[in-house]
Order: C-alpha cells, then sequence, then structure tokens
C-alpha cells in the first residue's frame, strides 16, 4: 500500500490550489452575495485543463483518473464550496455519456463540455428526490424519438446549461425499470428553466427547476436501452459521489485553515485561543476528520481507477465527508465567537455552503441506507 501521490498528481494539486488562491477565493465572497457563477473561472478553469479532466484525450480531455479528480476538485472547493460546485458538477452530466452513451454522442456532446461547456444532470423532480425510482417525468413513444413531459427541480447549473442529461419513464408500469436517460438540448422546443432557485448555501452555483412541455427528443438522443435509466444513474453515482466526497474535504481544509489562523492570534483571558485546551481539542479533531475524509475519498476514487467496485466505499466517503465538513464548519462558527456569525468573516458562509452536502448526491440517510443494503448477507 502506497501513500504517496506520483509526480503527476502532485503537480495538478499544485496547480489547482494556485488556481484556487488566486482566482476562486478572492471571488468566493462577491459571489456569494450576488448569488452568481463567475463565467470567466470557469474559461480559466477550462483553459489550465481543470475541469473535464476524465473526459478521454481523443474528445478534448485529458483521460485522467478518479483520484486526480478529487485531488482537483479539493483544491477547487478549498477556495469557494459554490464556485467549486459549479465547477466540477459538469462530471454529473458527462458520466451518463461517457458510460452509456455511442459514438456519436460522445463526440458531439463530450466534445462541447470539453471545449467549455456547462450541462446539468436532471434527476430530481418536486415529488421525488430520494425515491429516485418515484420519479414522474414521462417519456413518450413517437415517430422518431419521444415526448417529454413533467418537471426536475434542484438541477445544478441549469440555468447555464448547453444541455442536460434527464431522466424519464418510458414505461411507468415498470417501476425503476421503466426509467430512461436522454440527452436534450437546452433549446429544445418546449423546455423551459426557471429563475434560479433563493437558497442557504452555495449560492454561486445557480440551481433551478426545468419544465418539459412535450419536448420531442430523437432516437439518436436516448443514452443506452429503454429501461436503462435506474443502473445508469447508480452506475454515475459510484463515480461521482468521491468527487462530492471531495467537495467536504475541500470545505474541511478551508475550515482548520480560518479557525487555526484565528485562534492562534484572537486573545482571550491572557492567551490566544489555541493555549486554551478546549479550543485546541476542537482543532486538533478537525484535523483527525479531514485526513479521515480524506482518505476515505482517495480509496473510494483508487478503487474505481483500478476497476474495482466501489459503491460502499463511495458512499462512506460521501456520508463522512459531508458530516464531518458540517461538523467542522459549525465548530468554526464557535471558534470565531461572535465573528463567526458575522457576514464580515468567512465562517458563517463555511456553514451555510456545508449543509447541503448532507442533502444532494444522497442524503446521509440514504448513504447509510446504502451501506446498510451492502453489509446484508
Ligand atoms: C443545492 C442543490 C443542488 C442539487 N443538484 C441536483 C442536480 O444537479 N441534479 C439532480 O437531479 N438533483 C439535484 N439536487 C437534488 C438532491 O439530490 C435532492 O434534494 C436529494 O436527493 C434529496 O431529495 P429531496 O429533496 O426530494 O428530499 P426527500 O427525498 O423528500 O427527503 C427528505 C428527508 O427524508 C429522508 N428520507 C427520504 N427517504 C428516506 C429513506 N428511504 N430512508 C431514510 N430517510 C429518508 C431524507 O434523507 C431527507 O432527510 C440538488 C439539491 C440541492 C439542494
Amino acid at each position: 500500500m502506497q501513500f504517496q501521490l506520483n509526480e503527476e498528481q502532485r503537480q495538478i494539486q499544485a496547480l489547482a490550489e494556485q488556481f484556487s488562491r488566486n482566482e476562486i477565493q478572492p471571488r468566493a465572497a462577491a459571489a456569494d452575495r450576488a448569488a452568481a457563477f463567475p463565467m470567466e473561472v470557469q474559461e480559466q478553469a477550462v483553459a489550465l485543463g481543470l475541469v473535464n479532466t476524465t473526459l478521454p484525450e481523443s474528445l478534448g480531455g485529458q483521460g485522467l483518473g478518479s483520484l486526480e479528480l478529487v485531488l482537483i476538485t479539493e483544491a477547487l472547493c478549498r477556495g469557494c464550496l459554490g464556485i467549486g460546485t459549479a465547477l466540477c458538477i459538469n462530471a454529473l452530466a458527462s458520466e451518463p455519456i461517457l458510460i452509456a452513451g455511442n459514438d456519436a454522442q460522445k463526440e458531439e456532446y463530450l466534445g462541447r463540455i470539453a471545449q467549455g461547456a456547462l450541462a446539468s444532470f436532471a434527476l430530481t423532480e418536486p415529488a421525488a428526490g430520494s425515491d429516485v425510482a418515484g420519479i414522474r417525468t414521462r417519456a413518450e413513444r413517437v415517430a422518431g424519438g419521444y415526448r417529454l413531459s413533467g418537471g426536475k427541480i434542484w438541477i445544478s447549473n441549469a440555468t447555464l446549461a448547453e444541455f442536460f442529461v434527464v431522466f424519464a419513464k418510458t414505461d411507468p408500469d415498470l417501476g425503476y425499470k421503466g426509467m430512461t436517460a436522454f440527452i436534450v438540448p437546452a433549446d429544445s422546443p418546449g423546455l423551459t428553466v426557471g429563475e434560479p432557485l433563493s437558497k442557504l448555501g452555495q449560492k454561486a452555483a445557480p440551481t433551478a427547476e426545468v419544465f418539459f412541455d412535450q419536448v420531442f427528443v430523437p432516437d439518436s438522443l436516448r443514452l443506452g436501452e429503454e429501461g436503462s435509466g435506474f443502473t445508469l444513474a447508480m452506475k454515475v453515482f459510484d463515480r461521482s459521489r468521491p468527487m462530492v466526497a471531495a467537495f467536504g474535504v475541500g470545505l474541511i481544509q478551508r475550515c482548520m485553515d480560518e479557525a487555526l489562523a484565528y485562534a492562534s492570534q484572537r486573545e482571550s483571558m491572557g492567551k490566544t485561543l489555541m493555549g486554551h485546551q478546549a479550543i485546541a481539542h476542537r482543532l486538533a479533531d478537525m484535523r483527525v476528520r479531514l485526513e479521515a475524509a480524506r482518505l476515505l475519498a482517495y480509496q473510494a476514487a483508487w478503487r474505481l481507477d483500478n476497476g474495482q467496485t466501489n459503491t460502499i466505499e463511495a458512499s462512506m466517503a460521501k456520508l463522512y465527508a459531508a458530516d464531518a465538513a458540517m461538523w467542522a464548519a459549525t465548530e468554526t462558527v464557535q471558534i470565531f465567537g461572535g465573528m463567526g456569525y458575522s457576514t464580515e468573516y468567512p465562517a458563517e458562509k463555511l456553514f451555510r455552503d456545508a449543509k447541503v452536502l448532507q442533502i444532494y448526491e444522497g442524503t446521509s440517510e440514504i448513504q447509510r441506507n446504502i451501506i446498510a443494503r451492502e453489509l446484508s448477507i
């Protein structure tokens, strides 16, 4: 077993850290206040090869693995979890095409992503989030393709997306076996995107509803076979959850940075906060949870890169990193005292940004369900 990154991994990690420090972190507070994604950061990240890294070189990507994606993601999200999420979440739309797309679909749509296009993964509906099989968006067979009707909610980057990977029911009577995925261009007649949803944190990453009113989708844009949508979504989550765990790792690292700096200079009762064991122990616990979350994320990614199943490892990594991030952000606010509650300091944003880690990409409860199911004999 090796606990060392290779030279290429160290280089890409250093590049991502530098970019995060110089380009993301300085924009974080303003992007949060404006609830707007700074598109110039996306353009710079594309130019530097810091996004869409897992796309094959033949399609304009770099053919890097999941571990490299985790390293880059942690670094970007250390600068700002909102901007980092918007930058990295394209992977959710590209993975289904990588897994199930035919050559023409890959060339056209992954090619566009490699050029800098944003795309969205549209699964969740107002009446079905955790209950993936309960989606109601309907894809009805018509000559030459399908007509989609229904609606999605909480779709990351929807307002910026050039196309969507949409999950719909082709045969509602078959339950989860009646789900199919489609590539749906954003300019398809009948498709509308709502206003960005107002939310607690990660405000720089826009999320919106998407509505389908008899949207025609040709057969050529169906991903895989009819009925393969549920399995495809689950495969995507195995591949994306190590990255989402890295969202949490980046946030915990930033909590460490901020809390340690503050606790080292702020004085109370004749010594720095770090001089008080109650505070120092919090930082020690934060360091332990940071390392544990990081190693779980690395393991889940490593297994994927080495062709091994990673369902339980990906769920453990996502669950642990999300819960540890929420804990670390809560402790950071506490260490900052009153200033932790002030919008003048970064702690309150870390706290707001952390919460959704326990909700999206499968809630913490759903991760525990998956882990428990994998334990069953
Ligand atoms: C900022 C943000 C971005 C998002 N981005 C996307 C995106 O890009 N694409 C997309 O498709 N979706 C996206 N989502 C949706 C997200 O994945 C869902 O919100 C999430 O899966 C939870 O679904 P829900 O909101 O319907 O909650 P519900 O499923 O209604 O859950 C409510 C509560 O009940 C619990 N619960 C539900 N079922 C069970 C069960 N069986 N066992 C135990 N507890 C249970 C949940 O854990 C939760 O605590 C995003 C959400 C947010 C907030």
